[in-house]
């Protein structure tokens, strides 16, 4: 038994997924002919209360869509310092749309009104970057798994309107954070011009992202997605797995979560760690001391079968999802305690 907690990337289609992919009617979806792939882009489109949603093969691929669909070369986009945009998208801000990130240093991943207007301030000199667009992660990777609150997006949403900017959230765990917050995705559709979902982390899909927003920003993003290569062909296989996930893997998250927390508090009671962050999805972030050390003990924990990320400054990472059953749950606390 391997204990992956590495990201909640690493499961499998379930036996009812793969039956329906393995039934899915498809055909090719380059034409728009592929019903399964349209029914889900209508699905969520319908979820969020947006006019339109676009297929893609993956997350990355969509938010730089987004990002080019809201932008011109020499522009620049706010977000904070640890957005995947920036840290984890290899570039594709500058190499795709040719625009500058003007970073906010906020907590966890998450920035206030206030910094984004203190940022934001001042005229469009001809010698500045024009102001474009505002991006927004929830939950945060790299914070964690944190949320936002819903009050302050809806904060920055007025900035956005008074300042002409567009505004796109990365919304990867975005389904983690609604059944954390106890909120709904039409929210969330009424406040943003696009938004990004994986199909493939919590949910438990093995392929595919999508991007909603309106009829004319959905439309420009069939053509970017060719122009970058993800024009598909039968994807409704791969669609199939989507609905699939987003009739049936969503309520569970709570599940995640709920080990989550149980991880953090056996944590808590280890003398070798040194902080916790807090826990409010299936993301949890620790220190363990210097004479343990981060590298050692992900080897040890390997060793017996338990597989960590480390993220650098002696912080380790565990995201729990669909495929950590009970009894590894059972184990891996074991191994915490005994360690
Ligand atoms: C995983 C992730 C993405 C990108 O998704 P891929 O499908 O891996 O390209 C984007 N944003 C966030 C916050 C993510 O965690």
């Amino acid at each position: 038994m391997i204990i992956d907690l590495i990201s909640d990337t690493v499961t499998r289609p379930t036996k009812g997924m793969l039956d329906a992919m393995m039934t899915a009617k498809v055909g090719d979806d380059v034409f728009e002919m592929d019903p399964t792939v349209n029914a889900l882009q209508v699905k969520a489109a319908k979820m969020f209360g947006m006019e339109a949603a676009l297929f893609f093969p993956s997350g990355t691929m969509a938010n730089q869509t987004a990002i080019k669909i809201h932008t011109n070369p020499g522009d620049k986009l706010f977000c904070d310092k640890y957005a995947h945009i920036y840290n984890y998208e290899s570039g594709g801000v500058a190499f795709n749309s040719g625009v500058t990130c003007k970073l906010i240093d906020g907590k966890r991943g998450m920035f206030t009104a206030n910094q984004l207007a203190e940022t934001a301030a001042g005229n469009p000199e001809i010698y500045l970057p024009y102001s474009k667009l505002v991006c927004i992660e929830n939950t945060t990777n790299k914070g964690g798994g944190a949320c936002w609150d819903y009050s302050e997006l809806e904060k920055i949403q007025k900035i956005t309107k008074q300042k002409d900017l567009a505004y796109h959230l990365d919304g990867a765990r975005l389904f983690n954070a609604l059944v954390a917050k106890n909120e709904n995705p039409k929210q969330y559709g009424k406040l943003f011009d696009t938004i990004s979902i994986c199909l493939s982390k919590g949910l438990g899909a093995p392929v595919g992202s999508l991007l909603l927003g309106s009829k004319k920003n959905i439309t420009y993003a069939l053509r970017l997605r060719k122009l970058l290569g993800g024009g598909m062909r039968q994807v409704g296989f791969l669609a199939a797995a989507g609905i699939y996930a987003l009739d049936n893997h969503i309520e569970r998250l709570v599940e995640d979560h709920q080990k989550a927390k149980e991880i953090t508090e056996v944590l808590a009671t280890c003398n070798y760690i040194t902080k916790i962050e807090p826990v409010e999805t299936n993301i949890l972030i620790f220190y363990v001391d210097d004479k343990i050390g981060e590298t050692n003990f992900i080897n040890k924990m390997a060793e017996k079968n338990i597989l960590l990320s480390p993220m650098g400054d002696g912080k380790i990472r565990i995201v729990t999802h669909l495929d950590y059953t009970d009894k590894m749950h059972e184990t891996l606390l074991k191994e915490l305690n005994n360690f």
